[in-house]
This record gives structure tokens, C-alpha cells and sequence, in this order.
């Protein structure tokens, strides 16, 4: 049986990376960019005003000076006339600097009166202004190749005109549940049946990444079932199952998988929750068997799907790191030889992570789950942490704010 280490590392080298597309420039945030991104022109395209105030002269202004005010330059308009020796253009932020002027005197540091401004203090040549191409110059890669399209790169490709950039496809992902036990949200709800919760956790999990989800619905425990619902979902990228994977008489994901050519790279992971969690390739395509119990399939897709995933798409860093955090409770494992993770609320206080006890940890809990901000990863080797202990976490979700505003 594989570690949890080991098993990430075989799923992460077996997942095949997903080719590119041309994408709108707002599809494409949160995406990698696949190719190198260069200027068309320069940024700034001319030089101009920093600053609300004048365009002078710095020679003209070395000492308290009262100029002539011969123009005005608002943003978005052009400079037409040249600044003459012993005047002042007024201009706005990002308007042009006009010919011969080479400083600009912020309205701040000014006294205007009538057609007359009056400068005390002496100013220095280039001051408050923006010279072309000072910041980028045309023909320079501005954003490299694999680079995660945040919204400052967003900013800057759409600041060059770049409408549509090619990017790394979504990974689509089908999503099948299995169970006779099972009812899709919003279906009469009998006595004997729990509502298909795991599909739209699996799915909000997807697009937390920017991964596609492709709802197959519900497989019934019957091979047939299983058989014709798996065909559908191996037409996505990668298929994820829910429940069925352990030996019960009624789970059949493992079996039919076989009989669809499935050739597993494991079939157990030394982790709990997710020990009966499986992986196997058909047609080269990943396919993730995922436990059934809500906590579990959480888990586990966190912890080995969502890396996986994230590599797909072309990102690089596609594992989180392990936070120090200090114990607030005890916590106790069950079992010894595997590496458990906890749910643990997290507090922020003078920089340092203090995490305790989500509550019950049994993987039928959403509960617990919900109240988490974090799994701590407790060791193989080690059964009980005390209050105090350091443990390593994973902080939960894709951006984790912590500090009340
Ligand atoms: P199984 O692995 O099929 O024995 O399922 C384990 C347990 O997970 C079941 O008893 C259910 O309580 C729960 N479960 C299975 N599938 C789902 C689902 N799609 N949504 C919510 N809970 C589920
Ligand atoms: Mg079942």
C-alpha cells in the first residue's frame, strides 16, 4: 500500500497534461498562459504627466517664479503646442507632456492666480513625469509561458490590447455517483434514501480551480448501471467516482472499471480518511475512485485529485504547503501506520497558526468539515498530539482569509 506521499507522487506522474486553446482574455483568468506574452508597443506609449499640475521648464523654475499659464493638456487630449521658454502648460495625469517642457510641478506645490502660476521651490529636471517605454518596451515577453493569469497579468495583457490569449484547456471532469441508497437533489426524499451530496461537493470543488465538472448523476449498484454511466463520463478528461470502492457486496466501481480496461496504478492509500481510494488509467485517461462518505471524498479529492488537476492545466505549483500550526486541543488517532487528517478550525494570533479540534471525526461528519479551516496531517508514526504540539496543515479552499476586517 502506497504512503500518502507516494500515491500523490504515482498519481502526478500519470496524468497527462491537457493541450491549449485560444481563450477571451476574462475566460482565461486563473488560467496558465501557454504562450510567451510580448509587448505590441511601448508602456508607456508617450511620456507624460505623473501628476495633476504644470509642464515647465526645470530651468525656468529654480527659485520662486511666477510663469505665464499658456495652455491646458487634459488626459486624452494630444500636446498640439510647444511649451515656450519662461511658461507653464497646465496638465492633467496621463496627458501628454508638451515639446520643450521636461518637469512637471504638482497643482499641489503651486499658487494659481488668473493666467499665473506662482512656484516657490526649485524643480528638478524629469520630476512628476512618465517617460515612454520607461516601464515596458515593445517587443518584450511581458508574461511568460506558464504563468498563472492573476488579475494583475489580466491588467497588463488587457493594458497591450490582448483580447484573446491561448491558455491551458479546463481539465473536464465527470462526476459519478453510485448507490441504490442515493436520491438527486430536489427528488421525492424516501425514508431509506440520502440525498446525492457528494456530486455538487465534488463539482463545487472542481470549480474552486477552475476545473469543468460534468454531472453523470447516479449510477445504481448493478454493473450494467455502473458500465453504461462510466462510458459517458470517459468522455471527459478525467473521470471521478464516488462510493463503491470498498469490498462490500454491492460495490462494483472497482470490478467494472476492470471490465472497462482500467488498469489501476493503485487500489489503496495508507491515509485516513480515503484508505480504499483508487486510481487507474483507461486509455491513458485518470480515473479517481473516491470512498463515499462526504468527508472522505472531500478529502481525499483535496488532497490527491485537486494537485493532479492543477497540473492538467499546466500550473507548477499544485501542492500546498505545510503550515506550522500549535495545538489548542488534543488530538487523538485511531490508528497507528497511517497518515491522518483532521479537521481543525484555524486562528491567526501575533503570526502564528493555532489550530483545534474541528469536533467528531468520523468521515459520515459534514459538520466538521464545514467548521474547518484546515487539515492537520498527523504523522504515521505517532497516535496522540497535546495540546501545544506542533502539526503540520493545509490550509482549505483557494484563497483562505483568516483575519476578521
Ligand atoms: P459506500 O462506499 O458505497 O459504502 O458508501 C459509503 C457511505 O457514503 C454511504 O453509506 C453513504 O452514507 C455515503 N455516500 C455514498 N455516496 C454518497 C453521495 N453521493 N452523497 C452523500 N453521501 C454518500
Ligand atoms: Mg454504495
Amino acid at each position: 500500500m502506497p504512503s500518502f506521499e507516494e500515491s500523490r507522487k504515482l498519481i502526478l506522474d500519470n496524468v497527462p497534461l491537457m493541450g491549449t486553446e485560444r481563450a477571451f482574455l476574462l475566460d482565461a483568468a486563473g488560467r496558465v498562459l501557454a504562450e510567451d506574452m510580448t509587448a505590441p508597443w511601448d508602456m508607456p506609449r508617450w511620456t507624460n504627466s505623473a501628476m495633476d499640475g504644470y509642464a515647465v521648464r526645470a530651468v525656468d523654475c529654480q527659485g520662486s517664479v511666477t510663469l505665464n499659464v499658456t495652455g491646458f493638456i487634459p488626459a486624452g487630449a494630444s500636446a498640439t503646442t510647444a511649451l515656450r521658454p519662461g511658461t507653464a502648460i497646465k496638465i492633467m495625469t496621463g496627458a501628454p507632456l508638451p515639446a520643450g517642457a521636461d518637469a512637471v510641478v504638482p497643482v499641489e506645490d503651486t499658487e494659481e492666480t488668473g493666467d499665473e502660476v506662482r512656484i516657490e521651490a526649485p524643480v528638478k529636471k524629469g520630476a512628476h513625469i512618465r517617460l515612454k517605454a520607461e516601464d515596458v518596451k515593445g517587443g518584450e515577453c511581458i508574461i511568460p509561458a506558464g504563468t498563472v493569469l492573476r488579475p494583475a497579468e489580466v491588467g497588463m495583457l488587457a493594458s497591450f490590447g490582448k483580447v484573446f490569449v491561448t491558455v491551458f484547456r479546463r481539465v473536464r471532469v465527470a462526476i459519478l455517483s453510485t448507490g441504490d441508497e442515493l436520491a438527486e437533489l430536489g427528488d421525492p426524499l424516501t425514508e431509506e434514501k440520502i440525498i446525492n451530496s457528494n456530486t455538487l461537493a465534488l463539482a463545487a470543488a472542481l470549480m474552486e480551480i477552475g476545473a469543468e465538472p460534468t454531472i453523470l448523476g447516479i449510477a445504481r449498484d448493478n454493473r450494467a448501471d455502473h458500465a453504461e454511466k462510466m462510458l459517458e463520463g470517459l468522455k471527459a478528461d478525467v473521470l471521478i467516482t464516488s462510493a463503491g470502492v470498498s469490498t462490500g457486496d454491492r460495490d462494483f466501481v472497482r470490478a467494472v472499471l476492470e471490465e472497462l480496461g482500467a488498469e489501476f496504478i493503485f487500489n489503496k492509500v495508507g491515509i485516513k480518511p480515503g484508505r480504499p481510494t483508487t486510481f487507474g488509467l483507461i486509455d491513458r485517461k485518470p480515473v479517481f475512485c473516491l470512498p463515499g462518505n462526504p468527508v472522505s471524498t472531500l478529502v481525499t479529492f483535496e488532497e490527491l485529485v485537486r494537485p493532479a488537476l492543477l497540473k492538467m492545466m499546466g500550473h507548477e505549483r499544485i501542492i500546498k504547503p505545510l503550515i506550522e500550526a500549535t495545538l489548542l486541543t488534543d488530538l487523538t488517532k485511531k490508528r497507528l501506520g497511517v497518515l491522518n487528517f483532521q479537521r481543525v478550525g484555524i486562528e491567526v494570533k501575533d503570526g502564528k497558526y493555532l489550530a483545534s479540534c474541528s469536533g467528531d471525526q468520523n468521515t459520515g461528519i459534514l459538520k466538521t468539515m464545514v467548521r474547518a479551516d484546515a487539515l492537520a496531517l498527523l504523522p504515521e508514526d505517532r497516535d496522540h498530539f497535546k495540546a501545544g504540539d506542533k502539526v503540520g496543515i493545509h490550509l482549505l479552499g483557494n484563497h483562505v482569509d483568516m483575519l476578521k476586517g
